[in-house]
């Protein structure tokens, strides 16, 4: 298993240094002089993939549907805006020598300029990457890809038709590209290109069904070809006013960019800050080589001869940029590598696919899951869970509390999300503005809710013996009251099982008679004339131990992590789910502990002879329960069990590691999860605490930072 960071592949890095030297090669011409053929096609066609591969490259690393704040925005923005400056600063000699600051009506030039074309040619690339960025964020997160690809790809258009395809252009258009032209001398600038290419990277970083390397191959090849054609039947047909953008450059970007994630490996982070600071000095390179050829008196070697001018400007380039990349790489604080330096938590994201598929594999046709991911999911972290089920197509949700739904919903989760427990009515506004579904706990708060005075979603509750939430199963005046009230609108109807993790013959009466009782209860809304929307009736254990009853939705919590109650349980259904939770902890330091002596807080411990004792920065605030204390509970440390010595305390616990000689500082240890032969699992941890292992895992702290292996 590899640890992911961003999903990114050492390809993409790579041929961010190719793509800066392909826009090289278009400011030089490298092949003017051996083959005009072979020039077009290197320069109006191959090179005009590096900037649409530059924006995708941003996009895929900056924007995102599933988010839990702008932090990685802003962060682009910032650090644009000051690329922007740095650059501007860099080209002002030259352009006070070629006169920039004494034309007419500079103002408006300087604003047109900052904004669209660049304060120096090149520099366009900076502004519409900062635009591109802010328009694809905007688009994904409010309205979601398909919209968002609409948009950009009719901004798109409006690039293309203003510049390789400007003299297809309808005649209508004619007005709109004159003022155009007056704030941007070139479509490529400002709001029109970027922002697609932004929504294309996006849309591959957060897609489960990114397209085999077979395919993006072949993709690649076929819209290559296409493309050539395309630019040469736009030259021919003398259309183009540049040869920026074709129609076919999308869909090659796109599978360029889909072939190169096919490879595998770690980031060479490098080679961003080399590309990017070769793309913008190669104008200063041409600057150079020139003045030097003059000077030297070799302008025929130097720059008549194209492919040697062109050599000369990348190996200059890359002489100024590959030194400034590797200080500013040095200067630059390293993104820290300390999430597993105290303790941490690790999900295992196929797992988690596996049992979304396991599950759906055992459902009947017409009923679908919805995924519960209360309490931060079961201690898991809800938006990395949330993210991933999403991303797998879930489509139903459900939360325990308003606050839940709405961080949900921030996330960028698509589909429902139903609150399971009480929202005070004065809360009713934020049910409605982050578009939750609420439960309906009682007839009495189904009309405080609608008092409110906001339409709302929500699933009627039904009490058929769990006797906590929910309207009476045989009162069925009150619950047809609930569909009769103006601004509530009833789109589930379900209720919870009180004892359907046992089979035995008790329990198994009880979960059929709050079927009957269930179904009772529809029928007599039925009988009224209502229509009842889909139902819902089991959790993860309902569903595994009594298939048959399965309804509209299954709620699974526990099924979803992979793990059970309790160890050892045996259910009717038993799929071989996977538990998706690993906990470890860093041994802090090893130290001896003689006979007779306490460990911890001063409790009635003493070693009953020389100990070794590793000590862990992990205690109950992080989860770790109390109960373990003193020998009850145990680690795995070298792919053995090294048991609690004294009391877990706050932010430390001490293990014994006698028996474990190599045990060190720095070693990892597993609180919970697999270790070489030895896995500690969830349900058997709660049980050595006394309890069970919802309880164990939603109380796990919100200060364990998470890994995720792929
Ligand atoms: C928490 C909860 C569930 C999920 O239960 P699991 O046993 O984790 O699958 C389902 N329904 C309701 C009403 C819940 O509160």
């Amino acid at each position: 298993m590899k640890r992911r960071e961003d999903g990114g592949s050492p390809a993409i890095d790579l041929f961010r240094l190719a793509a800066a030297i392909l826009v090289t090669a278009i400011h030089t011409s490298p092949l003017a002089a051996l083959t005009p053929i072979g020039e077009f096609f290197l320069t109006s066609v191959l090179a005009r993939l590096a900037v649409p591969f530059f924006f995708m490259t941003s996009g895929f690393f900056t924007v995102t549907r599933y988010a839990r704040d702008r932090r990685a925005l802003w962060a682009f923005e910032k650090r644009t805006a000051l690329m922007y400056l740095l650059a501007t600063l860099l080209y002002l000699p030259v352009n006070i020598r070629n006169g920039y600051f004494s034309r007419p009506g500079l103002a408006w030039e300087l604003i047109r300029d900052i904004l669209f074309d660049g304060t120096f040619y090149h520099l366009w690339y900076l502004p519409a990457a900062a635009l591109g960025a802010a328009i694809a964020w905007a688009l994904i997160r409010k309205t979601d890809y398909p919209c968002a690809f609409a948009v950009t790809g009719a901004l798109g258009l409006v690039c293309l038709f203003g510049d390789s395809w400007f003299g297809a252009a309808p005649q209508a258009a004619g007005p709109f590209y004159s003022a155009v032209f007056r704030v941007m001398d070139r479509t490529r600038g400002g709001v029109f290109m970027a922002p697609l290419y932004f929504v294309l990277g996006a849309a591959l970083r957060d897609t489960k069904r990114r397209p085999s390397r077979r395919v993006s191959a072949w993709g690649f090849m076929v819209t290559l070809v296409l493309m050539t054609g395309e630019a040469l039947t736009v030259a021919a047909l003398g259309w183009a006013r540049y040869y920026t953008v074709y129609l076919t450059l999308p869909a090659c970007s796109f599978f360029l960019f889909a072939l190169l994630l096919t490879v595998r490996g770690g980031r060479v982070r490098w080679a961003r800050s080399a590309a990017l600071a070769l793309y913008i000095v190669h104008p200063l390179a041409i600057i150079a080589v020139r003045a030097a050829a003059r000077a030297l008196g070799l302008w025929g070697t130097l720059v008549d001869n194209s492919a040697v001018h062109f050599l000369a400007v990348c190996a200059l380039s890359a002489a100024a940029s590959f030194p400034a990349a590797a200080i500013f790489e040095r200067l630059r604080p390293k993104r820290a590598p300390s999430s597993t330096g105290r303790a941490w938590r690790e999900l295992d994201i196929p797992a988690l696919e596996y049992n979304v598929r396991a599950l759906g594999a055992l459902m009947p046709p017409d009923c679908s899951l919805m995924a519960v991911v209360k309490a931060n999911a079961y201690g898991h972290g809800d938006f990395e869970v949330s993210r991933e089920l999403d991303r797998l197509g879930v489509r139903a949700w459900a939360v325990a509390t308003v606050d839940e739904g709405a961080a949900l919903r921030s996330f960028g989760v698509h589909g429902q999300i139903l609150v399971l427990g009480y929202t005070p009515p004065e809360r009713a506004w934020e049910l409605r503005r982050h578009r939750l579904t609420q439960t309906v706990i009682s007839e009495e708060y189904a009309k405080r809710l609608d008092s409110a005075g906001v339409k709302l979603r929500v699933h009627l509750k039904l009490d058929t013996g769990m006797h906590r939430l929910g309207v009476p199963w045989d009162d069925i005046q009150a619950a047809a009251g609930v569909f009769a009230l103006k601004r509530l609108r009833v789109t589930g109807v379900y209720t919870h099982l009180s004892c359907s993790e046992l089979r035995d013959g008790n329990s198994r009466e009880e979960t059929l008679k709050q079927d009957r009782r269930f179904r009772a209860a529809l029928r007599g809304l039925e009988e009224r004339g209502l229509a009842v929307p889909p139902c819902h009736i089991q959790s993860t254990y309902g569903f595994l131990n009594y298939p048959e009853l399965s309804r509209g939705f299954i709620r699974a919590g526990l099924g979803i992590y992979g793990v059970l109650s309790s160890p050892d349980e045996s259910t009717t259904l038993s799929p071989d789910l996977r538990p998706v939770l690993s906990v470890r902890a860093r041994v802090a330091l090893v130290r001896s502990v003689p006979e007779g002596e306490g460990v911890g807080y001063g409790g009635p411990f003493r070693t009953p002879g020389a100990r070794r004792i590793a000590i862990l920065p992990v205690g109950y605030a992080d989860g770790v329960p109390r109960t373990l204390s003193g020998g009850t509970g145990y680690v795995l440390l070298h792919g053995r069990k090294a048991p609690v010595v004294g009391a877990v305390c706050m932010d430390q616990m001490a293990v014994d590691v006698t028996d474990i000689p190599e045990a060190a500082p720095g070693d990892a240890a597993t609180l919970m999860g697999r270790d070489g032969e030895e896995t500690l699992s969830a349900p058997t941890v709660a049980a050595l605490a006394g309890t069970i292992t919802n309880e164990l895992l939603s109380r796990l702290g919100a200060r364990l930072p998470t890994v995720l292996h792929d």
